[in-house]
């Protein structure tokens, strides 16, 4: 394995592609084996994202290349208009029969942003199937993401992104997430503190009028704005309570909290409830191909099947051969592997290395999450929990910092509207070690003495 070096020169760099910044040209990633990446100067990185958490199974790995091969041998692709494949019908059987009570039928699409725009388009078409064309609103949370494009940012809560693109926006309210870290009280318990919260669905349902409300919209722990909010016990039994009342759908987006990210395939397996559309990508294809999907529930199906027995919606590369292939085989792999009690192992170890090696630090205010799906959040203050001005860009020097030591973490924050401080989130692959992790944890605390 090449060790790290602190610098990576971009060889002929090209003129023309627009990357996410003009600031500056990322190196090359030219082979992936196992946690790591390497770049054109052979220096190795150290994945401990998963990229978005989307690498659960590292990278190159065999059995999933085999799949994709074979897959590629008979067909790479055939119109879902005109076909289905093996692939898919295999692949949906094999997500129906791990998912959530009441789903019934897997509508596939190519990635997050697409899964949020078919699960409100088809909550929308559920109300005009059903009679009850005037429900239209949809309640999302602050310090949420459900995606870039324009549905998807419309509902999401994220101001910084959201802020350029405002008049292109459709109407979507937004209630508090469950952040106990900012937001529970000294004289609260965790379940008063999610009672609490969870009634602001009420608040904003009957401010809009029930009969006018379609759905509510939650990621069961918060990913890329917040940096692993869990819920907390009875939040989403509240919420599930609450969207039965009104008649208001449930949408769980499990984009990046799902397919075992934190310990259970599905992150809501651990509130006792089911939605009815849940949202997965990421995780579902672990990078090999863009793959997402809407699950659906068995009331929305049978709606929309016995009327007007067409779902109005489509994209071209939905149900993919080789996407669904590839996902067929990540899905199994970690089922065969038993990874899931790898990922409740290693993410305890995660978060006792990063307790014990960062808890006292004076620039961590909170280190939390589930499985391997762990936030850490950076304050310029423990005691007063007062975040860092934004202008100072911490989160973007410690990725840089960790990036020079070979170290991929996910950095997310800055203090707009919203969206309060810096945070940092870990989701490494799901085949990780004792060994990786501490190397993890090493690798970090070294990336905050660089900026701190
Ligand atoms: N929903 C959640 C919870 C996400 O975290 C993301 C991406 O980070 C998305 C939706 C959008 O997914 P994509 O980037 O694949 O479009």
């Amino acid at each position: 394995m090449t060790t790290a070096s602190n610098t990576s020169s971009v060889p002929n760099a090209s003129t023309h592609v627009l990357h996410r910044t003009s600031l500056a040209t990322p190196p090359r990633a030219v082979r992936g084996e196992g946690i790591y990446i390497f770049d054109q100067n052979g220096k190795s990185y150290l994945d401990a994202c998963g990229g978005a958490a989307v690498s659960c199974l590292g990278h190159s790995d065999p059995d999933v290349r085999a799949a994709m091969h074979a897959q590629i041998d008979q067909i790479a692709y055939a119109h879902s208009g005109f076909f289905s494949s093996d692939a898919m019908e295999e692949l949906a059987d094999e997500l129906i029969a791990n998912a959530p009570a009441g789903m019934d039928k897997v509508y596939f699409v190519s990635g997050g942003s697409e899964a949020t725009e078919a699960a409100l388009k088809m909550a929308r078409q559920y109300f005009l199937e059903i009679g009850q064309p005037d429900r239209k609103y949809v309640i999302a949370r602050r310090q949420s993401y459900h995606g870039n494009t324009l549905g998807a940012l419309s509902v999401g809560g994220n101001m910084w992104r959201r802020k350029q693109f405002e008049p292109l926006l459709i109407t979507a309210s937004h209630i508090a997430p469950v952040y106990q870290y900012r937001d529970q009280r000294p004289d609260e318990t965790p379940e008063a503190y999610g009672l609490r919260v969870a009634n602001e669905l009420e608040t904003a349902i009957l401010e809009l009028g029930a009969d006018n409300v379609a759905a509510f919209v939650a990621e069961p722990v918060v990913g890329a704005t917040a940096g692993a909010l869990a819920p907390v016990p009875g939040y989403f039994k509240r919420i599930r309570e609450i969207c039965d009342q009104y008649g208001v759908l449930l949408i769980l987006d499990e984009v990046m909290c799902g397919m075992g990210r934190t310990g259970t395939l599905h992150a809501i397996e651990q509130e006792g409830i089911s939605g009815d559309l849940q949202t997965i990508a990421k995780g579902l294809g672990a990078g090999y191909q863009p793959i997402g999907a809407v699950l659906v529930s068995k009331k929305i199906n049978d709606a929309i099947a016995t009327g007007s027995g067409f779902f109005q919606h489509g994209h071209t590369y939905q149900g993919h051969a080789t996407a669904c292939a590839a996902a067929l085989a990540t899905q199994r792999a970690i089922k065969d592997r038993n990874l899931l009690a790898n990922v409740l192992k290693q993410g305890e170890n995660l978060v006792d290395g990063l307790q014990a090696r960062l808890g006292q630090h004076p620039f961590v205010g909170d280190i939390r999450g589930r499985g391997l799906f762990r936030g850490v959040e950076l304050v310029a203050d423990r005691e007063t929990k007062q975040p860092f001005d934004p202008s100072l860009k911490i989160n973007a020097k410690i990725k840089k910092a960790a990036f020079a030591r070979g170290l991929m973490a996910y950095p997310m924050g800055g203090t707009i509207d919203g969206v309060l401080g810096d945070h940092v989130l870990f989701g490494p692959a799901f085949i990780v070690t004792e060994d990786d992790v501490a190397k993890i944890v090493d690798l970090f605390a070294l990336a905050l003495d660089d900026v701190f």
